[in-house]
């Protein structure tokens, strides 16, 4: 069971020093959730994404982890949003979140789909280890972190071609997440992009690279993430791992960038 006593209302819970009401939180999130037709969520589910919002906004006062610090926006362009994708992953799949970054998607997907693994990777260690201690917290035992840069990790035996699914979110444009995330992914598997509305430009400047890492696309779906004023749209980009990656890919980060496949 999880013990969350010690947390509750004592902490400092925005940046305006608010506290939020857990109960407000739990009503809202299940409201928030509805509307943009993901399924309601179990009280455990409810309590944790609370806890984890006060912990981000309390870490947030020193270090950068998210520009989204009001509690509605933080449950509709933050949960709601990585929750978009709880149907495409399957039952006890092993993935893995490039530049999970603050834990987007990875937290809210640890939270509600217990029953699969989450590798959260990030070049930068500082938010390696406020995972790490966020889902120490939280109590959740199917998230492993990593800090690493994907270029270089993609070239270990070990995390090459081994996952069901990578995700990747507001990390890079299509081109460079492709020659980043594919190489990951096991034949069968996929890669699922969680892009801005405007993709369909940097999609088409990736289909050679997506092509030459072994993938095709299979999905690519617009999403309306709304609640009260917010109305914003989202774009998924399913990619399936069809052949092996070419073991020279991905290369160093600069020629990615540089030299596009
Ligand atoms: N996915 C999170 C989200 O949606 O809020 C974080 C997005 S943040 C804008 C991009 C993150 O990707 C940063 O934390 C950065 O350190 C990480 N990143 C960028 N390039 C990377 C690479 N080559 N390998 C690993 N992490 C990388």
């Amino acid at each position: 069971m999880f013990h969350v006593k010690h947390l509750l209302y004592d902490q400092y819970i925005s940046n305006k020093g608010d506290k939020m009401d857990i109960n407000l939180f739990t009503t809202t999130l299940s409201d928030v959730l509805k509307k943009n037709g993901i399924r309601h969520p179990t009280g455990l589910e409810a309590r944790k994404l609370y806890f984890l919002t006060e912990i981000m906004l309390k870490t947030n006062s020193t270090m950068n982890l998210t520009a989204i610090v009001e509690p509605i926006e933080i449950l509709v362009k933050h949960y709601a949003d990585c929750l978009t994708i709880l149907n495409l992953i399957p039952e006890q799949a092993k993935l893995l979140d490039v530049g999970c970054g603050a834990g987007f998607p990875s937290l809210p997907l640890a939270i509600f789909r217990p029953d699969i693994s989450i590798t959260a990777l990030d070049s930068t260690a500082k938010k390696i280890e406020y995972i790490k201690s966020t889902s120490k917290t939280l109590e959740l035992d199917n998230i492993t972190c990593i800090s690493a840069r994907a270029e270089d990790l993609a070239h270990k035996t070990e995390f090459r071609e081994k996952y069901d699914i990578v995700t990747a979110r507001a990390v890079a444009n299509m081109q460079v997440l492709s020659e980043l995330c594919i190489p990951f992914v096991k034949k069968g598997g996929k890669f699922i992009a969680m892009k801005g509305q405007k993709c369909h430009e940097e999609f088409e400047a990736a289909q050679k690279t997506i092509e030459v890492c072994g993938g095709n696309l299979s999905s690519l779906d617009l999403i309306k993430l709304t609640y009260q004023d917010i109305d914003e749209t989202r774009a998924i980009i399913g990619i399936q791992k069809t052949a092996t990656t070419p073991l020279k890919y991905p290369r160093q980060y600069a020629k990615i960038v540089k030299s596009p496949l």
